[in-house]
């Protein structure tokens, strides 16, 4: 490698660092914009999660077939990404395979695993490809789900076309290195004997055997620079995409939500009062009422940071939205749209920010202007989002929030919601019986 190349790569390198550590840098500001959250307990169990639902992708194996592809990609790109250390390493020394030397016969077998997992890897993406647009798999279809409109479409094509040129370039990069070290030219020859051919890359070499020596290092260069700069260029484009899950699967695992599926988080400011109001020990009435602020959520920073990082975790993979049964049923409620919805505000709250400043408000909310109250009133609270989501995002929590602040803020509930509200305070049930009548049922079997 010539010192202009390095040269080359050490500002490639750095221009990559600095866009990644910025982006970073403001998706972290985004999440922490929302209210705190106390997710510290139960460290074990928390890790516990993590290890099986992140690491293990326990529930992406409810479809076996989906589950390995997405393994085998996952597996890949954990792996293969270690070569990536190397290749860095020879970017800034001017070195060639630098750890060939040292690694012996260790080395081939490596970069073999390698090449296996890259033609893995690019054969999962033409599959994943074909299921959109070949087998049409109905939660993809923007016809059938609006959320799934040009952007996310173009994302999630973009990101598997990608990944078969990166490994397409790794493998004709070993193809032609392979041969210009046969031919022992120049310092690719110095590993002759040392590293032979690689078990993928070699049914290419016959295409590029034909070409001579300036030809096949060409070859060798350009495919070596468009994988690497490809992976730069990927790491940051990530940070804009649903692939961010990538990354923030493990933290979002972690910080699961460890309550039993079903239980609905009270509000404490109200909980206080009422156990106040009814002299139910446990409240401390020397202890001033916390001022709630507002109840429930009209907007992003009224969530809390778990429900924010829960919206830059969505992978789009719509197993949410095919399980729920407002959507199934026809209504305008989609899981996998509420989650975009928050990510995108947030979106176009950093965009804000950077155009002018952090005191940016441009007089919009979550709920109103990205989320209709038609959506969140169609909620069930069934709980299959919940119990459906690979990485454990909770998008009945945004919905319940957003809910409450229009119920307990602006009133606005739903006429046959209300008469529910005012049975339960009157009945202490939700049904429009006196509690007293409650047991004329068995008034007969004294008969
Ligand atoms: S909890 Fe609500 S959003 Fe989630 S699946 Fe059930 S109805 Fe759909
Ligand atoms: S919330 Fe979960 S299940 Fe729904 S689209 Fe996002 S990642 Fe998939």
């Amino acid at each position: 490698m010539v010192f202009f190349e390095q040269i080359l790569f050490v500002l490639a390198l750095a221009a990559a660092g600095w866009f990644l550590t910025r982006r970073i840098g403001l998706i972290r500001r985004a999440i922490l914009l929302g209210r705190p959250e106390d997710r510290s307990d139960h460290p074990g169990e928390r890790l516990n999660i993590m290890l099986r639902v992140a690491f293990g992708q326990k529930k992406m194996m409810t479809k076996p077939l989906v589950g390995l592809m997405h393994f085998v990609i996952y597996l890949g790109f954990i792996i293969i990404n270690i070569e990536v250390l190397e290749i860095i390493l020879d970017g800034i020394f001017g070195t060639h395979r630098l750890f060939a030397p040292y690694l012996g016969g260790v080395y081939p077998f490596i970069i073999n695993t390698f090449e296996i997992l890259a033609l893995g890897v690019l054969l999962v993406c033409v599959g994943f490809l074909a299921r959109r647009y070949v087998a049409k798999v109905a939660r993809f279809q923007p016809e059938r789900h609006r959320e799934m409109g040009r952007w996310p479409r173009t994302d999630a094509t973009l990101i598997l076309v990608f990944e078969i040129l990166l490994m397409t370039a790794f493998l004709t990069w070993n193809a032609s290195d392979s041969l210009l070290r046969e031919r022992g030219f120049g310092h690719y020859g110095e590993l002759r004997g040392t590293v032979g051919s690689f078990v993928v890359s070699r049914f290419i070499e016959p295409l590029l055997s034909g070409l001579g020596d300036p030809g096949l290092v060409a070859v060798e260069r350009f495919t070596w620079w468009f994988h690497i700069l490809g992976i730069l260029g990927f790491a940051v484009y990530l940070t804009y995409s649903k692939h961010l899950h990538i990354g923030l699967a493990f933290p979002n695992t972690y910080y699961s939500d460890l309550r039993p599926k079903g239980q609905i988080k009270n509000m404490p400011e109200i909980t206080k009062e009422v156990q106040l109001a009814l002299g139910i020990p446990g409240a401390d009435p020397t202890e001033p009422p916390a001022e709630p602020g507002r109840f429930g959520a009209k907007d992003v920073r009224d969530l809390s940071w778990k429900n924010l990082m829960d919206a830059y975790s969505c992978t789009e993979c719509g197993r949410c939205t095919a399980a729920c049964p407002a959507n199934l049923t026809g209504k305008k409620l989609s899981p996998r749209k509420i989650m975009m919805d928050t990510r995108d505000r947030l979106e176009d709250l950093q965009r804000g920010w950077q155009k002018t400043g952090p005191d940016f408000d441009d007089g919009k909310s979550l709920l109103g202007d990205y989320i209709t109250a038609e959506e969140i009133n169609a909620c069930t609270t069934c709980q299959a989002c919940v119990q459906e989501c690979p990485v454990n995002i909770n998008p009945l929590d945004i919905i319940q929030q957003l809910r409450r602040y229009r119920i307990m803020e602006e009133a606005q509930a739903p006429g046959s919601w209300n008469a529910m509200f005012s049975n339960i305070e009157n009945n202490m049930a939700p049904w429009k019986f006196s509690p007293s009548d409650r047991f004329n049922w068995a008034d007969q079997l004294k008969q």
